[in-house]
């Protein structure tokens, strides 16, 4: 019985009604499909100012219930306002990502269950789910069977866990003693100047520090200088400073170029260094046969973080390492304290064992109905079909005057800049005029942009990866953008 008019709780269940549920959850999935289906009526990137959310919401939480029908209401009107719309098909900002339906029906799913895959006893669906669908992508991936996959919750997790594995297999017993227990030597990094943060991030909190991380130049294509490298590697040894992983970039965050792994893995083989390759964007494209040549090396790395919740259609999060020496991370990791304690230790993988965090959402189940749902060959073609769309307007900007491109596009990010002629010869300018041709692009509500710096100029990234991104949505945000750099233009005259 109800015992507030207002309220949808029903004191007999705690919670609302399982009648009350289904009406109001199937009306959610109305608002999803309708939601996806058509996006015009919202500006991609946000448009509220700092604080607008806070003025409107309470305070201070409500000590009595309230209806679901208020609580739905005010979701579209105060917290929508200020989303920004990332499975907008007109998202090319960042790295653009997406979920999909069975994606969404696997999350609803998971909170459902709301288990914790911490060990396998506490959920054995959840831990041999995990191990069977990292498994299912690591052969759409084309890698080695030696490889095992756990699935945490970003990149930054999967490549800190990666470089406590690489820590541990230096046999210096850093888990054990920290970095204060005899004469440790200074341990080295190495990874390029166009490295994701997330790797000075965990040098940080492995105590191996920002000035642990060698950042190794890159060459005109933005890809690691191997002989700089090798020449580092060989410094540092020199001076008593002990190397413990190299950090390859498939795909970088800036222009997705693509170091040498092949030839960077030789350096790791000839000095016992472990080979950690970030892959976390451009791995989804090795699902296509004929990307396969662009990740030639990756096959002998030690571990390799790929993010199904960047290019694989999976909502975030969901990023998965894949580690050829598990015994080695589950060394670095693995603590049990007795209410932990389960007698078929030795015969399961308790997941908790491969990481930082014990408790751990069932997200193999959203990336399961991700692959069997859409299939290995629909994911690899829209996959194909993002990569054709970017090579398309990269000989579009290539064949527009006062457009030039900064980088090659091996993936499906293009930076470009406007350079209107005759040119001004100061790069200040031309960034400044950059910035404000992307603001004003964004303001428009259609697309949304993000930038990035090479080199000192200022270039203007657009990345298709929204499943729903038709040749299009691109087409359409390449006439804002043209448009938006002659308003300038004139403006200037
Ligand atoms: N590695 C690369 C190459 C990235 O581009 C990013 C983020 O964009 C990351 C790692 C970090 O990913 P996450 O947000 O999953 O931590």
């Amino acid at each position: 019985m109800k015992e507030d008019a207002r309220s949808d709780v029903e004191h007999r269940h705690r919670d609302i009604s399982p009648e009350i549920f289904k009406d109001h959850a199937h009306k959610a999935v109305d608002w999803i499909a309708e939601y996806l289906e058509d996006m015009s009526q919202y500006p991609v990137l946000a448009r509220t100012r700092p604080g607008d959310l806070k003025a409107r919401i309470p305070k201070s939480p409500p000590s009595s219930s309230e209806p679901l029908e208020t609580i739905m209401d005010d979701f579209r009107e105060i917290i929508l306002p200020g989303i920004t719309h990332w499975n907008h098909p007109r998202f090319f900002a960042y790295f653009s990502i997406t979920s999909s339906y069975p994606g969404i029906i696997g999350e609803m799913l998971c909170s459902a269950l709301n288990v914790n895959a911490m060990l396998w006893k506490t959920s054995p669906s959840a831990t041999e789910l995990e191990e069977v669908v990292t498994d299912w992508l690591r052969q759409m991936l084309g890698l080695p069977e030696q490889f095992n996959g756990v699935i945490n919750d970003s990149a930054s997790v999967s490549s800190l866990c990666a470089l406590a594995a690489a820590r541990e297999h230096t046999g210096l017993n850093i888990r054990e003693n920290g970095l204060f227990g005899g004469n440790l030597p200074r341990l080295r990094i190495y990874t390029s100047e166009e490295a994701h943060s997330s790797i000075e991030k965990a040098a940080i909190v492995l105590g191996i520090g920002q000035r642990g991380v060698k950042k190794i130049p890159t060459d005109e294509a933005f890809r690691m200088n191997v002989k700089a490298l090798a020449q580092s590697v060989e410094e540092d040894i020199q001076r008593g400073i002990k190397p413990i992983c190299i950090i390859p970039t498939i795909g970088t965050t800036s222009t997705t170029s693509i170091d040498p792994v092949k030839e960077i893995s030789d350096v790791c083989e000839r000095y016992g260094i472990w080979l950690h390759v970030d892959a976390a964007y451009g791995g989804s494209a090795a699902t296509i046969e004929e990307m396969r040549p662009m990740f030639t090396g990756w096959e002998t790395a030690d571990s390799i973080v790929v993010n199904p919740h960047k290019w694989l259609f999976t909502p975030i999060d969901c990023s998965i390492l894949y580690c050829r020496r598990s015994e080695v991370l589950k060394q670095a990791f693995s603590l049990t304290p007795e209410y932990l304690r389960t007698t078929e230790a030795d015969k399961v993988t308790n997941l908790m064992d491969y990481g930082v965090s014990l408790g751990r959402r069932f997200r193999a189940l959203k990336l399961w109905m991700v692959i069997r749902a859409l299939g290995a060959e629909g994911i690899a073609n829209t996959i194909r079909e993002h990569i054709s769309y970017a090579k398309r307007l990269e000989k579009v900007i290539q064949g527009t005057p006062n457009f030039e491109l900064l980088a090659p596009v091996p993936f499906s990010t293009i930076v470009f800049r406007f350079s209107p002629k005759p040119a001004t010869g100061n790069i200040a300018e031309l960034n400044t005029l950059n910035e404000k041709l992307m603001e004003s692009v964004n303001q428009t509500g259609q697309v949304f942009l993000s930038h990035t710096k090479l080199r000192g100029k200022f270039g203007i990234r657009l990345t298709i990866g929204n499943i729903k991104t038709t040749w299009e949505d691109v087409a359409l945000a390449w006439d804002i953008i043209q448009q938006k750099a002659k308003e300038l233009s004139d403006l200037g005259k």
